[in-house]
């Protein structure tokens, strides 16, 4: 390898080393875990919505207006936070206004 050729070398192996510590950095910046979908096999089963509101009284007459995922025992998300991590959904995160059957209020 001639001397030109190793310093185009070690500059394309700078490049790169920057190229993925950049990639590591957005992803710890963006750092949040990703939402449950609702179409999830096991957020469907417990018939998870992203919006209480929108809660079919029909199938989960237990549903009422004040329970939403900000005031269950399971969200460990902080307040005021639009969404956060949920006991049932290791490594996800619920919508804070959220709902599910799981729901147990919080003391
Ligand atoms: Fe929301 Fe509670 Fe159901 Fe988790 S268990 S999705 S926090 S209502």
């Amino acid at each position: 390898m001639s001397h030109r050729n190793r310093r185009v070398f070690v500059l394309q192996l700078a490049g790169a080393a920057l190229a993925v510590g950049s990639v590591r950095t957005a992803t710890a910046q963006s750092g949040a875990a990703p939402m449950v979908d609702p179409k999830d096999p096991l957020a469907a089963s417990l018939g998870y919505v992203e919006d209480a509101s929108k809660v079919d009284a029909g199938k989960f007459p237990q549903h009422k207006p004040d329970q939403s995922c900000a005031h269950c025992q399971l969200y460990t998300g902080k307040a005021g936070d639009k969404s956060g991590p949920c006991g049932i959904f290791a490594g996800k995160q619920v919508s804070a206004s959220g709902w599910c059957v799981s729901f147990v209020k919080k003391a």
